[in-house]
């Protein structure tokens, strides 16, 4: 009995894990050591290092938190919250959702402001709440994974800062495919996940909080409520001199995360965003050119999360499977009020490339 030798190499074109470079495999493989070896505090310290020069910020506290990216959200909520704080999140699918949940298990005081699925969230709309209400903390999306719309996270975060809360963003699926600047942004809460355009297997879930945000850390009238993700205990493992064991570093997922972080900065982050662009522009002209239409309109599109609506009659599980069976080619299907509506095609991190749109457009059009 082994099923791990059906595991086959296969073309991650859904919303995540994207497809792994040969850097990243080589970087997991290597011998595991102790996660106090001055040696890994070497490699933690680049990780921090390359991950500002990702997020552009010059935050101390940026740092990845052992779990996936929902505990990179957990991580940033249960924080910053105390019971009784009140926030605003931003809504239009099911990662505002989910950010909803977390914050008011925690016991904040949460409101909503919600958009259509496949629509963006309106500067407008928020401008309003925001002057009728006083929030500690705004907490929106950028990459909306479920539906592919990119929100205008510059804009919301000039209001929230003249505002006076904080600004929490979701950058799971946008960090590494397209500009993430978390200072210009004022951004003060962050987090994302390895497994999307930083192309490094699921496990970890870079944060980063600003001088602002690590000031109302400090200011708290109660313990973080959960023991793991306390950022304060877990900062004294990430900076100092004198390092203190909080919990064991996963140690070859950190080795992985420093050699995709390299890759992408290898090929600069601009020419990385151009690659996604292109890879996005080739796949929508296909689809097109096969008589398809895309859900979301041009200018909110993500280049790494391509939502298009399913033909009439076709047997969209049908399809998702063969292309899995036949082709070794992942697709997405719809979530939500999107469930059997759409298709969502990610070209995220080393999946974004010309030879992979190339394939998934044969396979489709032979499967159709
Ligand atoms: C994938 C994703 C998450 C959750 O990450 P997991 O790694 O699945 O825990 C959160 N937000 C967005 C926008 C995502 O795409």
């Amino acid at each position: 009995m082994n099923a791990l030798k059906d595991v086959k190499e296969t073309l991650l074109m859904g919303p995540g894990p994207s497809c792994v470079p040969p850097a990243v495999y080589a970087a997991l493989g290597l011998p595991t050591i102790g996660h106090l070896d001055p040696r890994f505090i070497a490699v933690m310290n680049e990780i921090k290092s390359m991950l500002q020069q990702v997020m552009q910020t010059k935050n101390e506290v940026t740092l990845p938190m052992s779990g996936t990216g929902s505990a990179g959200m957990e991580t940033c909520f249960v924080n910053m919250i105390e019971p009784g704080d009140r926030v605003l999140v931003l809504i239009n699918g099911v990662f505002g959702q989910r950010m909803q949940d977390v914050a008011t298990r925690l016991g904040a005081q949460v409101d909503t402001l919600e958009f259509e699925w496949g629509t963006p969230v309106q500067v407008g709309a928020v401008r309003a709440k925001l002057a009728n209400n006083r929030y500690r903390i705004v907490a929106v999306v950028h990459a909306e994974t479920s539906t592919g719309v990119r929100s205008p996270v510059a804009e919301i975060g000039a209001l929230v800062r003249s505002a006076g809360a904080l600004y929490m963003v979701d950058g799971v699926t946008s960090l590494g495919g397209i500009p993430v600047t978390l200072d210009a942004w004022g951004v003060d809460i962050f987090y994302s996940g390895t497994q999307k355009c930083l192309s490094c297997p699921p496990g970890l879930a870079p944060v980063s909080f600003s001088p602002r945000a690590v000031e109302k850390l400090r200011n708290r009238k109660t313990k973080v409520p959960n023991w793991y993700l306390d950022v304060s205990m877990i900062i004294n493992y990430w900076q100092g001199a004198k390092r203190a064991y909080h919990h064991t570093a996963p140690i070859n997922m950190l080795y992985g995360l420093h050699a995709a972080l390299d890759t992408i900065l290898q090929e600069g982050l601009e020419p990385v965003f151009a690659r996604h662009r292109a890879a996005h522009e080739q796949l929508v002209a296909g689809l097109e050119a096969m008589g398809m239409q895309m859900l979301v309109a041009p200018e909110y599109r993500l280049p790494m999360l391509n939502a298009v609506k399913i033909p009439a009659g076709v047997d969209e599980a049908a399809v998702r499977s063969r292309l899995l069976t036949e082709h070794g080619i992942e697709i997405g299907a719809g979530l939500g009020p999107l469930a059997g509506k759409i298709w969502r095609f990610g070209l995220m991190g080393h999946t974004a490339r010309p030879e992979n749109v190339e394939r998934v457009l044969r396979s489709l059009e032979s499967v159709l």
